[in-house]
């Protein structure tokens, strides 16, 4: 059937369109949706409205795919967030992991409950989990609740702070088929499951090659942290004599179906391996520089033609699960870095965001706003003191706009928060529930 002849579910009129993805920007722009896809995206003038179920007039408003979070622990994370502040990444680990160890099925489903209701809040609409080493189950559920697209890596470690994990992690690996035919491809294929071993210094080699033939076997993606820090790099020469990147690349790990976070310490080789391999690269820059990890070298990555999206990382280390810093921060300490203003315009970091993220996360049915892909959309609103005066859209979005600023969040063609409001859960209800469990794991635990 001809795209016409279909009475839209949903149609935003009016509004100032970004579909990105390198398209143009439409002044006064129409978006329409049928089920869980866009139907049509342009000018008003050219796009049909008839028989809309839902018209959202969006005067003055911005209209753009919903922001992808390429890197994040959700579930752990919130449960960490504040916790621990000023040292670096090895002593914040080894902390953190006192409370890991405590975690319990409804702790950790109040937390995914309540970095939902974040995200959403937010406008992430997509998020790529990676579980450092604990159980997947209770976010699934928490997305049964609120419905935002996922990819869930099942964490994995066998050595360093994670030993205690490695009879799960084999246990879970050597079944790793049976997650696949329970999770993987749910809810209308918005739920994916992934493979995430923690980090060259929490896996051996044995379990990164069992990672990449599971990855082979069953056709589901790898979410790893890679070349995160000084330390990382010091104990993999001193165990190994080369790189992280080096060390995976000349066990076969290292293909296009790798998400790598971080690599703030890449050497030349290294960038080389990546866009040979077709690796992509999660950008956490705000905690990167919080845990004085250093700074990914994305001018040389982005010259080798390596994908990069922008992520938060969890809410630990970050502390907020808010792309709009993300981007602010990624745009400053990279022009600050390379002594170059034009570095990374405004434009670009929005693509970043969007479908650099999408990409880097091997999510290419979202993050962009064109037809056929999956109605994933938010919509902004810049009319606030501190965005005004617009003059340009991107600016405004980049270096003015808060989280708070998101008015309405669509994923799946399902409105999922409108005018602030987030439809079919008690908010209330859910902080009450997060802040008590969050303070008794911290009592038992520290
Ligand atoms: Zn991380």
């Amino acid at each position: 059937m001809d795209a016409i002849d279909i009475a839209p579910d949903l149609a935003i009129v009016n509004a100032t369109i970004l579909p990105m993805g390198g398209a143009p920007q439409i002044d006064r722009g129409t978006l329409t949706t049928a089920g869980d896809r866009i139907l049509a995206v342009g000018p008003s003038d050219q796009v049909s409205t008839a028989g809309a179920a839902k018209v959202i007039d969006a005067n003055g408003r911005v209209v753009m795919p919903g922001f992808v979070n390429c890197h994040t622990h959700i579930a752990s994370n919130m449960l960490l967030r504040g916790l621990l502040e000023d040292v670096q990444l090895f002593e914040w680990l080894g902390t953190m992991w006192k409370l890991k160890r405590n975690f319990d099925e409804e702790t950790l489903y109040w937390a995914s409950l309540m970095g939902l209701v974040e995200m959403v809040k937010s406008g992430m609409t997509c998020f790529n989990e990676h579980f450092d080493a604990y159980r997947v189950e209770p976010q699934i559920a928490a997305l049964k609740t609120l419905p935002l697209r996922a990819t869930l890596g099942y964490g994995f470690a066998d050595r360093g702070v994670y030993a205690d994990v490695k009879d799960w992690s084999w246990k879970t690996l050597d079944r790793f088929s049976d997650k696949v035919s329970a999770h993987h491809r749910s809810g209308n294929d918005r739920v994916h499951v992934a493979l995430s071993p923690h980090a060259p210094y929490s896996c051996g080699a044995n379990m990164f090659r069992k990672v990449r033939e599971v990855a082979d076997d069953q056709g589901v993606v790898i979410h790893t942290h890679l070349s995160e820090g000084p330390q990382e790099i010091a104990y993999v020469h001193e165990t190994y004599g080369t790189t992280p990147v080096q060390w995976l690349h000349e066990m076969g790990f290292l293909k296009s179906d790798v998400t790598a976070a971080h690599c703030t310490q890449l050497d030349d080789g290294d960038i080389r391996i990546l866009a040979e391999t077709g690796t992509k690269i999660a950008h956490c820059p705000c905690c990167n520089a919080k845990l004085d990890s250093g700074t990914l070298r994305l001018h040389a990555c982005r010259e080798a033609g390596i994908t990069v999206g922008l992520a938060t990382d969890g809410p630990a280390s970050h502390n907020s699960l808010d792309m709009f810093q993300e981007m602010k921060f990624a745009g400053m300490i990279h022009k600050d870095k390379m002594h170059d203003v034009e570095f990374l315009k405004t434009r670009e970091l929005l693509e970043m965001s969007t479908w650099g993220a999408a990409q880097a996360m091997n999510r290419p049915e979202v993050g962009t706003l064109s037809p056929g892909k999956k109605a994933d959309v938010i919509i902004v609103d810049l009319d606030k003191a501190h965005c005004l005066p617009v003059y340009d859209t991107s600016a405004a979005l980049v270096y003015s706009a808060r989280a708070d600023d998101l008015e309405t969040t669509i994923v799946d063609g399902a409105i999922l928060m409108e005018n602030r409001l987030v439809a079919g859960i008690d908010e209330a209800e859910i902080r009450a529930r997060f802040r008590e469990a969050a303070l008794a794991l911290r009592d038992r635990s520290l």
